[in-house]
């Protein structure tokens, strides 16, 4: 199948991507890794392309103080072998070895993970696990969103018509951190996949999980129950039971739900064990 008709236009500037997609029915075109298929399967049919891929401004990685920032348009692959996020970011830098395939973090952009919002992605819940802020430019300016208020449903955010993601502020970790995901095929999206990331300067552990629910989520009564606690592998297991608890996720052709709540548990409880040691 082949996508139906659309107007393209190549934005030159941050301000020309934002006038274009004042029209009805624009969206945006970054590295077209998700967007692409979308438009083949006519499951998107979008009046007119906005292309940002000759935004080289939107594609950087800073680190400044305690926070690193990075342009919405710098490609996964660049983020992944950045040597500032791996570094300062390795929870980041690890899940992107589970995204796809290097062809397509080649293309495929940090932003355009996020905007994306598959409820089963990495990068969402990865944003969720590092307390990430979302920069968002439109016609009256810049504003900054959580990550944990940007994600509203599945394959939805709080972008409006007419708004760009320009970056990422992530603040540094200094703790360990864990991924443990379950995906049908290697290099598939997960089923389920938990984050985890301890930070020693408020003592916190942050636990966020992807294929768990419409949106990614935070898994705050675990995140409790672990507070001020010793890891011990009782405490752990409660945890893991509260991180399943926390779950509502779908039942669709690659598994049911109530398979996905069980290994939400086994997932935390690698997890968990894993940040520990
Ligand atoms: C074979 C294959 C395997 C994959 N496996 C995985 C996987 O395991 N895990 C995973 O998480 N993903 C996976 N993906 C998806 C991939 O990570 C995409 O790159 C990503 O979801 C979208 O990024 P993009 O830059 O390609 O965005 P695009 O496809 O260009 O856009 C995606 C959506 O975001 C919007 N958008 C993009 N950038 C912005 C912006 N700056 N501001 C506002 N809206 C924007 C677009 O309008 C569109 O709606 C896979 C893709 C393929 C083709």
């Amino acid at each position: 199948m082949k996508a139906a008709a659309f107007d393209y236009v190549r934005a030159d500037s941050v301000g020309d991507a934002i006038d274009a997609l004042a029209a009805d029915g624009a969206r945006v075109l970054a590295g077209g890794q998700s967007l692409v298929p979308l438009l083949n399967m006519r499951l998107a049919r979008p009046s007119l392309l906005v292309d940002v891929n000759g935004l080289d401004d939107l594609a950087y990685i800073r680190r400044t103080d305690d926070v690193v920032e990075i342009g919405a348009l710098t490609r996964q692959r660049a983020v992944e072998t950045s040597e500032v996020v791996r570094r300062d970011l390795p929870l980041l830098a690890q899940a992107l070895r589970h995204v796809g395939h290097v062809t397509t973090r080649n293309r495929g952009t940090l932003g355009g993970s996020l905007a994306h919002a598959d409820p089963a992605a990495e990068l969402p819940a990865v944003a969720l696990a590092l307390d990430a802020e979302l920069v968002v430019r439109g016609p009256s300016g810049d504003r900054a969103v959580r990550a944990l208020d940007f994600f509203e449903s599945p394959f939805r955010t709080v972008l409006t018509s007419g708004e760009l993601l320009v970056a990422v502020r992530v603040p540094v970790q200094r703790g360990a951190c864990a991924i443990e995901e379950l995906s049908r095929r290697s290099k598939d999206l997960p089923l389920v996949a938990v984050f985890v990331t301890f930070e020693p300067a408020d003592g916190r552990i942050r636990i966020a999980v992807a294929g768990a629910g419409p949106t990614p989520i935070r898994a705050r009564a675990a995140e409790e129950l672990l507070a001020g606690r010793t890891l011990t592998d009782d405490v752990i297991t409660e945890a893991a039971r509260e991180i399943a608890a926390a779950a509502d996720p779908p039942s669709d052709l690659h598994a049911p739900a109530d398979y996905r709540r069980d290994m939400a548990a086994v997932l935390g409880r690698r997890a968990l064990t894993k940040a520990v040691r």
